[in-house]
């Protein structure tokens, strides 16, 4: 095909960047699931490729659609998002300072309170969207990692990425983004000054809620980005090709599944405000949402698929609301083509900022009046 490079992204994703199988012509290439690959009778590798933990042919076309949507020099596929994330934070030195806001993915803020303060990293918890707060954390010399997710879970609060790239510059640290909910489509953070973005692919760019992926994406190939890829080999937490193969696919549609979703998520929150039973509405998209401004300087084309409502009472009203929601599934996880809806301080446990009262919403691609029926009389019903 024409250079991927010179097509708009959604026309690259479409055509798998024009990868085929080259044996047989085929339009989609294989999945190749050897773990092994056989020396010339000289010791050589003609491929180059000696084993698959790092190796197999089927990260290389997800790896570049990666590369391509994020605008880096390098991808590395990972067994899951968490696996992703960590990678980072191992690729640090014991004492290193990090900065991340209160409000982020839970298991990594987990994660980093506990396996990350034990290999010795130093952290400090801001306010979401408060640059005045990543001001005073971030330590010159010391302060190596600044993490942002935006928007974030569960309340999808807001952070600007060129202000913390500018602020991460200023002390020699770098700036990495979790683009999971943005998605590449909405959002590129290496364009706004980031140096690493991650994803959980399980979610929007997988799209299906059938494979369990992460990724990271870099600006530049460093020696930290070197050191990245050698905890991924050293590690081991890699995909499988059959995983490696079904995230392409996925990603083949991820630009019309994302525009969908966010035109879907718009309507719903916009509707949603009026409901006698709703305190508030949570959703970047909204004038009203204290991110909004940030949000629409740093996305383009919708403020995504992901909302959450509060509801007038406590725990237990926003409960039974979801015993009463027909279309939306409650379940857990995010960006797939089906709506989920979820009581995250339930699942996030104790010591969560989440609200008791927050019902996160995951909106998929289905008929966004029958998603809006289905809410309607489960809240105000
Ligand atoms: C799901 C998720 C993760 C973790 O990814 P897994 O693929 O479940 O390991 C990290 N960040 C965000 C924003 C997520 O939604």
């Amino acid at each position: 095909m024409k250079d991927p490079r010179k097509v708009h992204v959604e026309t690259a994703l479409a055509q798998g960047l024009g990868r085929m199988d080259d044996q047989f012509k085929g339009v989609i290439p294989g999945i190749h699931p050897s773990t092994t690959y056989e020396r010339e009778p000289d010791g050589s590798y003609p491929n180059g490729r000696v084993y698959t933990r790092d190796q197999n042919p089927n990260y290389d076309q997800a790896e570049s659609m990666l590369s391509l949507m994020e605008k880096g020099e390098g991808a590395l596929l990972f067994s899951s998002g968490m696996s992703a994330a960590v990678a980072v934070f191992q690729a640090l030195m014991p004492g290193d300072h990090i900065v991340a806001p209160k409000v982020m993915y839970w298991a990594l803020r987990n994660w980093l309170l506990t396996f990350g303060a034990d290999m010795g990293l130093q952290m400090t918890f801001v306010e979401n969207g408060n640059l005045d707060d990543v001001k005073a954390a971030v330590q010159p010399g010391k302060t190596k990692l600044l993490w942002i997710e935006t928007p974030a879970n569960p309340t999808w609060a807001v952070d600007d990425i060129a202000a913390w790239a500018d602020i991460a510059n200023s002390v020699g640290a770098r700036l990495a983004v979790d683009n999971t909910v943005a998605t590449p489509i909405l959002t590129q953070p290496i364009s706004l000054g980031a140096d690493i973005v991650m994803h959980s692919a399980t979610k929007y760019l997988n799209g299906h809620s059938d494979v369990l992926a992460g990724a990271l994406i870099t600006k530049t190939n460093d020696a930290f980005w070197e050191r990245i890829a050698k905890v991924r080999n050293a590690g081991g937490a890699v995909m499988g090709p059959m995983e490696a193969w079904l995230l392409t696919r996925g990603m083949r549609t991820l630009a019309i599944r994302v525009e969908r979703a966010s035109a879907n998520a718009m309507q719903i929150a916009e509707s949603l405000q009026s409901l006698n039973n709703v305190e508030s509405v949570l959703y970047p998209g909204l004038p009203s949402d204290a991110g909004y401004e940030v949000s629409a300087s740093q996305m383009s084309g919708g403020f995504g698929g992901m909302l959450s409502v509060c509801i007038k009472g406590g725990a237990e009203e926003a409960l039974a609301v979801t015993g009463r929601l027909e279309l939306f599934k409650r379940a857990t996880s995010l960006g797939g083509v089906e709506s989920l809806v979820e009581h995250r301080a339930s699942i996030e446990g104790e010591g969560t900022p989440c609200p008791q009262n927050l019902l996160r919403l995951s909106i998929g691609i289905e008929s966004a009046s029958d998603l809006i029926d289905d809410l309607k009389s489960a809240i105000d019903g």
